[in-house]
């Protein structure tokens, strides 16, 4: 692996860096604290940055109470000045663009150019649902009975709880905020208990937006803690939606609670992504899509690829040229220019690694490259690894689980029905992709009986979604939907009205009745 930068900064240094950029973004930067509830790390040198205050049960209670009696208010308010708001804030997005980034950086490990992206995400995003502003469309039907009109309206929701994790830790907020605001919703934030910086300067940022535009400043509310925190808002009846983003594990323990009470669930949950490779695909552009979608952000996206499925006859050749890919690799700083692989988050995700690692070798895997811890002698506390390639005989039970690190198993196929079988099966059904230079394979890795993920890619990695479209996934993902297309009637309540306009009064059905 190339080292593109001999030397990690000090964790010292990190935190005056955190604290500038959260200063910038007009954040109180927690310094001086030296005990709290939370301790916030840089995944850089995996030291400690800051101390945070955990929200205490009071302050979620009070959280709550607030973004509930400020939707009261907010509800009324006509949906394109709403807009304002999130037009303002996506100014402040562009404005802080850098500062935000630095912070991604700083708590998330991600590659600068990768972090960028993410803060371009949150502006994209509102772009879109000031638009949306203007556009939440309801429906006229015919009625079936003379002089009657019947019709769907969408009105705001309520409050939405919304719990997010650490490998996206601002543009998941943003995808949820920026639509809930406008669709007339206030939220509550719980942010991973992993990156609480980024979330504070974001939540200091759409203050100074409320400010500025004469909204409320309680349509935003922001708790810092831990699993515990964000069950707290999972039981409060006053919650109308909790739209959460993290593991499989996490979404098994809400779901059930949030029905309990009859609320509503938004669920964008693990993924365990698989690409196939035809005979016929473009292999210089299949090992770009691949080595990007499988080693970028340190294999931390949910929708990292984790499986190639590739034809027999070229697996050799493509998965030596996938394994040239990763030994040039640049794995380090992630703040430096020429690093494209920063660090895992903690030691937890680096066990977790080596453990599948083990366990795909006791498999009768074959591990072709990676795997290796890197950079310990400069930072023993930080986590930096080589991306791992494992040939696999089968899909055993490990490669079907999503391990949250830079593992690729490959698997070989020999017929297109083999491929598509093998694809989809596994427990969880986000995004997927297919390498073919044949049109009718590439049709019929989207048709019915094709992909069962809810991102379906012809000729592009399996990482790298658009706002535009609806984003989410089926089976053990949870099938929520975010972002763009419809996905904003999740934020709303659908009424349908029907008004009689005659001096008659027909029953529905013909039914005949006084
Ligand atoms: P995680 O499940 O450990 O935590 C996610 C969030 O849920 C955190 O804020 C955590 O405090 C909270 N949480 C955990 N248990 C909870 C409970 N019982 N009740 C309420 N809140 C709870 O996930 P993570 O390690 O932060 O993130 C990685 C995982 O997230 C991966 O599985 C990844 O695939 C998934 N992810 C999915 C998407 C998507 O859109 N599908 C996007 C990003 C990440």
């Amino acid at each position: 692996m190339t080292d593109p930068h001999p030397t990690l900064p000090d964790t010292d240094s990190l935190r005056v860096l955190a604290a500038q950029r959260l200063n910038r973004c007009g954040a109180q930067p927690p310094i001086g604290g030296d005990s709290g509830d939370l301790v916030c790390r840089t995944p850089i040198t995996g030291g400690r940055m800051f101390f945070l205050p955990c929200a205490g049960a009071e302050q979620v209670e009070a959280a709550v109470s607030a973004a509930h009696a400020t939707f009261t208010g907010w509800r009324t308010t006509p949906a394109p000045q709403r807009g304002r708001l999130v037009k303002r804030l996506g100014e402040l997005l562009t404005e802080y663009r850098e500062d935000l980034a630095d912070l991604v950086t700083l708590e998330a490990g991600k590659i600068r150019s990768e972090a960028l992206g993410e803060v371009q995400e949150m502006i994209d995003i509102c772009d879109l649902a000031v638009g949306l502003s203007r556009q939440l469309y309801g429906r006229t039907m015919p009625s079936e009975r003379p002089g009657h009109r019947l019709a769907e309206y969408w009105h705001p929701l309520g409050v939405v709880a919304v719990v997010s994790a650490f490998n996206f830790p601002v543009a998941v907020w943003a995808w949820n905020t920026a639509v809930a605001l406008v669709c007339g919703d206030t939220v509550v934030w719980k942010p991973s208990e992993l990156t609480p910086l980024t979330a504070v300067a974001c939540d200091a940022l759409l203050a100074r937006a409320a400010a500025d535009t004469g909204a409320p400043s309680g349509v935003h509310q922001l708790v810092l803690g831990d699993r515990a925190t964000g069950e707290q808002l999972v039981d409060d009846a006053r919650v109308a939606l909790v739209s959460a983003t993290g593991s499989v594990r996490m979404g098994r323990e809400v779901a059930p609670r949030v029905a309990a009470r009859f609320g509503r669930c938004l669920l964008e949950l693990g993924g365990n992504n698989g690409a196939v490779v035809a005979p016929s695909a473009d292999l210089d552009l299949a090992v770009r899509g691949i080595v990007f979608s499988a080693a970028g952000t340190a294999g931390q996206r949910c929708t990292t690829l984790r499986r190639l499925i590739v034809h027999e006859d070229i697996a050799d050749r493509l998965v030596d040229r996938i394994v040239r890919a990763y030994h040039r690799l640049p794995v380090g700083d992630p703040f430096a220019a020429a690093t494209l692989v920063g660090p895992l988050i903690n030691a937890r995700a680096h066990e977790a690694m080596a453990k599948a690692l083990d366990r795909a070798q006791a498999d009768g895997g074959k591990l072709l490259t990676g795997g290796e811890p890197l950079l310990r002698d400069q930072a023993p506390q930080a986590r930096y690894v080589a991306p791992a390639v494992v040939r696999m005989p089968a899909q055993t039970a490990i490669v079907r689980t999503e391990t949250f690190a830079p593992i690729l198993y490959v698997l070989t196929y020999r017929t297109f029905e083999e491929a598509i079988a093998l694809h989809n099966d596994v427990p969880q059904g986000l995004s997927s992709s297919i390498f073919t230079s044949d049109q009718r394979e590439a049709e019929r890795f989207l048709a019915a009986d094709g992909s069962d993920c809810g991102i379906a890619n012809v000729n592009i990695g399996t990482s790298g979604a658009e706002i535009g479209g609806a984003f989410g996934g089926e089976k053990a993902t949870g099938g929520g939907r975010e972002s763009g297309s419809d996905a904003w009637r999740v934020y709303m309540r659908r009424a349908t009205h029907t008004v009689n306009y005659s001096a008659e009064l027909p029953l529905a059905q013909g039914v005949d009745f006084l």
